[in-house]
């Protein structure tokens, strides 16, 4: 660091990589938006498959998508959010063990599972300890497991998963009738043809739950934080559109349900909003980003989805 004030970079190992930084920061700042540092990859960016996921990040910010799915950064995920990703992975596995063995039991009713969770078995009790004892055994177990404050932090979480369980309206109906937990959804093929020789996209997604209320399927998708999905509507600007839910229950559904996403920190539901013609410009969008190879930082209107966005570090943003 001395000799760096000093002015003295011979033989200094990072001499290339910074002088490479800055000339990326002196384009950014000079307006150059063509550049990699700005999302432009300068050739169609076309994948195998992506996930509903990373569609939400494309359609919300085009940049968020390139640094978390293409660039992937080391430590990304540990920085930025302190494992809470990983935590919400945890909790759903926690949260699917326990209706997966109810479910091979033959209790299918939200009573019956509810009782089995709570009651005198502790079905949800064993399920958390088995999944954190799995988990902590892996050889990339999670940061949030290995943070000397998990012991502490696990109650409050399990006492989350206790309360949704124990509700009987918003997480767990009484009278609702499980069909299945953790649901592949899929469709190959999506913008075939984008260019010539693409064989289209496959979209892919895992429904967290699918039930029976009053005879109507319902589609169930737990969030770990208290904000729903809310993607970006090109028309407006605004962060409006759902689009999680709606694919869904287009997808699996053929059209037919009803969605309701469950905030686990809040113990709040909200339902989902299907809004045929948003997706449809949304999924313009996102065509033309991958058609281009083009994911410059466009954030909503207000710059909501910059609030905590993982991807801040390494965004140039003026508008956040
Ligand atoms: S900080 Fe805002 S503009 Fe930058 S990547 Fe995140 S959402 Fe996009």
């Amino acid at each position: 660091m001395e000799a760096r004030r000093g002015g003295r970079w011979e033989g200094d190992p990072l001499r290339e990589a910074m002088e490479r930084a800055l000339r990326a920061e002196e384009d950014r700042m000079a307006g150059k938006a063509a550049s990699p540092y700005h999302g432009a990859t300068g050739e169609p960016f076309l994948p195998e498959s992506l996930s509903v996921s990373e569609l939400e990040d494309l359609a919300t910010c085009p940049f968020r998508f390139y640094v978390r799915h293409l660039l992937r950064p080391r430590g990304d995920r540990e920085a930025e959010d302190g494992g809470w990703a990983d935590l919400g992975a945890f909790l759903h596995r926690v949260i699917a063990r326990v209706f997966r063995a109810a479910l091979a039991e033959d209790k299918r009713k939200g009573k019956e599972v509810s009782a089995l969770a709570l009651g005198e078995g502790g079905l949800l009790e064993k399920a958390f300890s088995e999944v954190e004892a799995e988990w902590g055994r892996r050889p990339d177990s999670p940061f949030f497991l290995r943070r000397p404050d998990w012991p502490h932090r696990r109650g409050r979480f399990f006492r989350l998963l206790a309360r949704a369980f124990g509700d009987g309206k918003g997480f767990l109906k009484e009278d609702a009738e499980i069909l299945d937990v953790e649901v592949e959804v899929g469709a190959g093929k999506v913008f075939k043809g984008l260019v010539r020789g693409y064989d289209g996209l496959k979209v892919q997604g895992a429904i967290d739950r699918l039930e029976l209320r009053s005879g109507s399927r319902f589609y169930l998708d737990y969030k770990l934080g208290s904000a729903f999905p809310r993607v970006k509507d090109p028309r407006t600007g605004e962060l409006s559109t759902d689009l999680q839910l709606p694919l869904y229950i287009l997808l699996h559904g053929k059209g037919r349900g009803a969605g309701v996403y469950y905030s686990l920190t809040t113990g709040k539901t909200k339902s989902a909003k299907r809004d045929l013609s948003a997706l449809w410009v949304v999924f313009k969008e996102v065509r033309r980003a991958l058609k281009n190879g083009a994911f410059p930082p466009h954030p909503d209107r207000k710059g909501e989805a910059c609030r905590g966005c993982s991807a801040a570090l390494l965004c140039r943003y003026a508008g956040r």
